[in-house]
């Protein structure tokens, strides 16, 4: 048949770094080939589904592209063959071994599936202590998260002071969702969970610190996400930095070259002015509403200090959080002043560090390198422990670069591994022993996507969201058979 003369291709995982490689082996491969995509979740997309923030719908527009491609390619008599495989974990239900024994190329695009820690007293073991990870997960839907009794039976109605430990846009993302939770405008309509909405709606937050080790010049958001904070204050919602971390005057507007630094200076010191202080038309969009809110909900970008225990009272609760103050020295290094203590009281605090890659259990058996949080790659190709090439094994995403990047850099990423593949697909020998057999695992398929997918655009429409998803794993599978 003709399956039998196209090249084989796994991709291991459906976030974006697994479609943009699919997307772009499809579009550009002179010879037939089938690629299989599988996933995990009995559903595709990864963090595009499950991290982007519900409020932000426009960055799930990628979903489109992916979409499209799977569609074009699912359809018989096309050249190029596009299997979706969803509910099969490899490395559990289907091994990485079997995979590479029957596949011409194999790519691990897997994401990252841990959490980097602090490492302190109490970060495992306290409640209202979580990840930012699980907390996203969590607000999202995650069938894994959604009905987490950690945070399903939290008392939330005690959360009024939260510490978020990091300052990229991730913080930003988890800030928005639980300062401004409570306006319907912004989170009605979204795909939010209705669980995770309707526990965030009990907390009375009143105050949020995006806690950063370093000084406010090596913040890590960048100034759009930091710009829709600031615009929370015309539903009475407001920023506050500590001058000691942020002043104006320190700055000279003019000798900064960095232009998105010198707008991120600008931007913050004209927020911090009262509103009628203001010189510039673009940070008077809205008039703050004083009595929209009350009490008045505050967030506060806080710098220099590196937590260090996490305190909680004698039912396991957290209440308090201790850091050191830091200092910057002169080559740029974070000093711990160990002996200079502050302790803020906390009800909830999200660690937003980052996310770790994890390697498979396979690696090791299989001599895969994995270094610093990431599979040992050169432009894409995975390493051995002796630092050759693994011969048909690629990498792409964020289990290839560590978990840095947005949906942008990581096609950027991928389109230059299905480049790789492209390269070396010629030489890669032709293997034999054809297809895997999967037909006694519960899965889904593109076509139960597409039904998936159609029952949460339609149940969304009737309650005015853009989405309802299905929130566990067992009604998804069970869902398509019917
Ligand atoms: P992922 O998206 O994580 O995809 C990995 C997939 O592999 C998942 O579907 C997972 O279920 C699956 N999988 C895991 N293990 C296995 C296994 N063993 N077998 C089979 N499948 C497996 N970027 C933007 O541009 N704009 C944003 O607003 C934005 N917001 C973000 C918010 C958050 C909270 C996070 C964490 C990231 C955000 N990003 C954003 C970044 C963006 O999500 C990443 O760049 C991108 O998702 C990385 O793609 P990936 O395919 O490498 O990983």
């Amino acid at each position: 048949s003709t399956n039998c003369e196209r090249r084989r291709i796994s991709i291991v995982g459906s976030g974006p770094s697994g479609f943009y490689t699919a997307y772009r082996l499809l579009t550009k491969c002179e010879v037939p080939l089938h690629v299989t995509m599988w996933e995990k979740l009995p559903v595709p997309f990864g963090l595009s589904r499950y991290g982007v923030a519900p409020d932000h719908p426009e960055v799930k527009n990628c979903e489109d592209t992916f979409t499209a491609c799977a569609e074009e390619f699912s359809r018989p008599g096309q050249k190029h063959l596009f299997e979706f495989i969803g509910g099969v974990t490899v490395g559990e239900q289907v091994t990485l071994s079997e995979l590479i024994d029957k596949q011409d190329a194999v790519v691990l695009s897997y994401g990252c599936t841990g959490d980097k820690k602090l490492g302190i007293p109490g970060e495992n073991d306290t409640k209202g202590v979580f990840s930012s990870r699980e907390f996203v997960n969590w607000y999202n839907g995650h069938p894994e998260y959604a009905n987490d009794p950690r945070f399903v039976n939290f008392d939330w109605s005690r959360v009024k002071n939260v510490g978020i430990i990091g300052n990229g846009n991730v913080a930003l993302d988890l800030t928005r969702a639980l300062i401004s939770n409570q306006i319907g405008e912004l989170w009605d309509g979204t795909d939010i969970s209705p669980i995770a909405l309707k526990c965030l709606r009990q907390a009375p937050v009143e105050h949020i610190r995006l806690i950063a080790r370093r000084d406010f010049d090596h913040s890590k958001f960048t100034n759009k996400e930091l710009r829709e904070l600031w615009e929370l204050e015309r539903y009475g919602i407001y920023g506050k930095i500590d001058p000691q971390y942020f002043r104006e005057d320190a700055y000279d507007l003019r000798s900064i070259k960095d232009r998105a630094f010198r707008r991120r200076v600008e931007m913050c010191s004209e927020y911090l002015k009262p509103f009628d202080q203001r010189t510039k038309k673009n940070y008077k969009k809205f008039a703050p509403q004083p009595s929209a809110q009350s009490p008045p909900k505050t967030w506060e970008l806080d710098y220099l200090k590196t937590p260090v225990r996490i305190n909680s009272d004698g039912s396991g609760y957290i209440t308090s959080l201790t850091l050191c103050r830091n200092s910057i020295t002169e080559d740029n290094k974070i000093c711990q002043l160990k002996d200079q203590q502050v302790t803020y009281n906390l009800d909830l605090l999200i660690t937003s560090l980052g996310y770790a890659a994890k390697p498979l259990a396979e690696f090791q058996k299989l001599g895969i390198q994995f270094e610093k949080g990431r599979l040992a790659n050169a432009a894409g190709r995975v390493l051995d422990s002796h630092g050759a090439t693994f011969p048909g094994l690629y990498a792409s995403g964020w289990i290839r670069t560590g978990s840095a990047g947005v949906i942008a850099s990581t096609m950027m990423g991928a389109f230059e591994v299905a480049d790789s593949i492209l390269q070396d697909l010629s030489s890669l020998p032709a293997k034999q022993t054809g297809r895997i057999d999967f037909s006694h695992l519960r899965h889904t398929t593109w076509p139960d996507w597409r039904s998936i997918n159609r029952k949460e655009l339609q149940q969304g429409e009737q309650e005015g969201k853009t989405r309802v998803k299905f929130l566990s794993s067992e009604e998804m599978l069970s869902f398509h058979k019917q």
